[in-house]
């Protein structure tokens, strides 16, 4: 426990048993701007505390406030809020999205994946189909990948040129700065598995017929460039996480855990922007009945 997160844990002069009893995962998991972060000092199974018996009471709360906190900013329409799921193969975007996004109204909640770009979007800059995705007013849009594949995957396979993406981290930060200039609130979540761990899951999908179809023989090779990976992670969480478009390292190896926390951390963030129901239409007289 100790070890775990140590590179990405917030040192404050609170001292550390009163720290460990009140302090919340996103407290424990945000990466401080400026932290140079280093995966290996990351447990993946960490649980800060809490078992899944204990869990399931707390995100049960958790995920009520998200109902309630996302109608409401829906109703008010005044805050755009943007959520970042990247993870590696397996590492349970899709499970995350089911768990916890499944608590909000689909009708506020847009989501998208972001897959290899087409030709359209690759005759354009690579922020360009990100961009037309971002929230408008009342929303909360979930991005299932991201622009992050832009310095992730395209770093790995060499898809553009060292000097082209080596720019984008700066690029990155321009953009998620414009946004959040412009009113929307940034989170972003990295669903950290270890290799043991994406070993297990592939076998368990590949031995049930329902679930192979989500693998691809593909995904063995990228399986194979996974301390690249890893490294281009690390200069992601490294280097573009501000404090208005913060990352978030979710321990995800346990699947209780890794609800628990992404479902806290956004609660709390609604929380904080306290939408409220907006006042009714004036023209509507008080007594007014219906018949
Ligand atoms: P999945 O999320 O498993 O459906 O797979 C989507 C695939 O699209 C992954 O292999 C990503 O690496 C790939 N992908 C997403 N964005 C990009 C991008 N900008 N350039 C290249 N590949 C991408
Ligand atoms: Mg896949």
């Amino acid at each position: 426990m100790a070890r775990a997160t140590s590179s990405v844990r917030h040192h404050d002069d609170m001292p550390r048993t009163r720290r460990k009893a009140t302090r919340r995962l996103g407290d424990e998991l945000r990466v401080k701007p400026g932290t140079r972060v280093r995966l290996a000092d990351v447990d993946p199974a960490e649980t800060y505390g809490r078992t899944q018996e204990t869990a399931d009471d707390e995100l049960a709360a958790d995920l009520a406030r998200l109902t309630d906190f996302q109608e409401r900013l829906w109703a008010e329409h005044r805050h755009k809020v943007l959520v970042v799921l990247q993870g590696i193969d397996a590492a349970g975007k899709g499970g995350t999205l089911e768990h916890v996004m499944g608590a909000f109204n689909p009708l506020g909640c847009p989501v998208h994946a972001f897959k290899v770009p087409t030709e359209q979007e690759l005759a354009h800059d690579y922020l360009w189909r990100v961009h037309a995705r971002t929230p408008g007013t009342g929303e909360i849009a979930i991005f299932d990948r991201s622009h992050y594949e832009d310095v992730l995957v395209v770093r790995v396979l060499g898809l553009v040129p060292e000097e082209r993406w080596r720019k984008r981290y700066d690029q990155i930060n321009a953009f998620e700065q414009l946004l959040a200039v412009e009113g929307t609130t940034i989170l972003k979540f990295f669903l950290y598995i270890d290799r043991d761990e994406q070993r297990e899951r592939f076998q368990a999908r590949l031995a049930d017929p329902d679930k192979r179809w989500k693998f691809r023989m593909g995904d063995l090779d990228t399986r194979k460039q996974w301390d690249d990976y890893i490294a281009a992670y690390e200069d992601v969480l490294s280097r573009c996480s501000p404090e208005q478009a913060p990352w978030f390292v979710i321990p995800a190896n346990k699947k209780w855990f890794r609800n628990l926390a992404v479902a806290q951390i956004l609660a709390d963030k609604l929380t904080d922007l306290d939408p409220r129901y907006p006042p009714p239409d004036e023209e509507i007289p008080p007594d007014l009945v219906v018949d």
